[in-house]
């Protein structure tokens, strides 16, 4: 058989449960290469604590310069009690903003899917959540957090002052824009664009730069875009999820959105992420894909964590980097599979289900791929 080309994906386990979710990942990774001639060549470096412990850095030149040159990255997660006392700019988690920031990752892509076979462990009414599928991109760059000025600065009377900026450009809404749209294409859309119009003027920009942006642009002309108020989303989020199939915000309405979908599914273990920047010269997109969660010292060495959302991470890798969607449909019906097998790692158990380890489920999962 014929050897695809060969794709760089560097994996970064972290801290705390992400060595052991990344290990589920590498078993995956490697059935691809064995069975379907895919020639993906891994590496695997530290980065958060696990590199301050070895490197006195979250993350060294070498490993972000890997990072420049993979085809797509994978991250556990960064973070634990160990390093919780170091100051803000030698903390575990700057690796990951530096990532960000340098690789230019402007769109957050989080799916809320809630599986059938799980919709007990959403706290909402089965038939709200059941089947729902809805993915929130949100801006990951700019407004509130990154905005300047920023700070905290005395004032008359002993007083202090903090502030945040909120601002966006034309081309900064337009850039993220564009991502919504594209992957509304490739599903029902329907596109519901968020923000404060009614009391902000950066929500107001925000409104008319996406419209005009649907207006002007021929290959967007079938998106069927609405706009709500970013409160009302949230309402409408718990109310009636399924009237949405993409969702659109700021880098703040984005974060409290995405947050709030999350959890309509249920459990944190199943939740992966996509952090995409543009398209360089030659066509290839940066990216960082990551499970929603963190490093969960509470669990870490128990071999209990669910593997599902880094699992789930590599299929978002696969399908927005890799350019190999029949590969991810393949690894989330295996997903699917075990799940209609009734098993459970220990966070989304119900009674009469299976429960089974972290190994186990990767294992489970690589056995329905074949
Ligand atoms: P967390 O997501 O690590 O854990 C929250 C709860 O969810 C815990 O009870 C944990 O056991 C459970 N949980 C999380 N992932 C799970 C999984 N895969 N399977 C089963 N249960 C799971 O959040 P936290 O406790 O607030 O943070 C712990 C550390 O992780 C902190 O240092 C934080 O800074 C860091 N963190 C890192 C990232 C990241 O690297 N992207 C994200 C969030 C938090």
């Amino acid at each position: 058989m014929v050897k695809a080309k060969t794709r760089k994906i560097l994996l970064l386990p972290g801290d705390g449960i992400g060595p052991e979710v990344v290990r589920e990942v590498k078993k995956i990774i490697t059935w691809f290469n064995k069975n379907k001639s895919l020639d993906f060549s891994f590496t695997e470096e530290l980065i958060g604590g696990a590199s301050i412990d070895a490197n006195k850095t979250p993350i060294t030149d070498e490993v972000f310069f890997k990072s420049l040159e993979s085809d797509a990255v994978i991250l556990g997660a960064c973070g634990g009690p160990k390093w919780d006392n170091l100051e803000f700019s030698k903390k575990p988690e700057r690796a990951l903003l530096k990532l960000r920031k340098e690789l230019k990752l402007f769109a957050n892509l989080r799916p809320a899917i809630c599986f059938k076979q799980l919709v007990d462990s959403s706290t909402i009414k089965p038939e709200i959540v059941s089947g729902l599928d809805i993915k929130i991109v949100r801006e990951l760059t700019g407004g509130r957090y990154c905005g300047e000025p920023r700070g905290i600065e005395p004032i008359e009377n002993n007083q202090r002052k903090g502030i945040n900026t909120h601002s966006y450009t034309t081309e900064e809404i337009q850039r993220i824009t564009r991502v919504a749209f594209d992957l509304a294409k490739k599903r029902k859309n329907k596109v519901t664009s968020c923000e404060k119009s009614n009391v902000m003027e950066a929500g107001v920009l925000w409104r008319e730069e996406v419209q005009a942006l649907k207006d002007k642009e021929k290959e967007y002309e079938k998106i069927d875009l609405h706009h709500m108020l970013a409160d009302n989303c949230a309402m409408q989020l718990l109310k009636n999820p399924k009237q949405f199939d993409v969702i659109l915000a700021d880098n703040l309405f984005g974060d409290m959105l995405s947050d709030e979908a999350a959890m309509l599914t249920g459990s944190l273990g199943l939740l992966p992420s996509a952090s995409l920047g543009a398209k360089d010269k030659n066509g290839k997109i940066r990216s960082l894909y990551e499970p929603v969660h963190g490093s969960a010292p509470d669990i870490t060495g128990k071999n209990i964590a669910n593997p599902i959302a880094t699992i789930l991470s590599l299929s978002m890798a696969l399908r927005y980097s890799l350019d190999l969607d029949k590969e991810a449909d393949l690894l989330e019906a295996a997903v699917q599979k075990v799940l209609d097998d009734g098993l459970r790692t220990k966070d989304i158990l119900s009674p009469g289900k299976k429960e089974v380890s972290t190994t186990d489920m990767g294992d489970a999962i690589v056995a329905k791929l074949k």
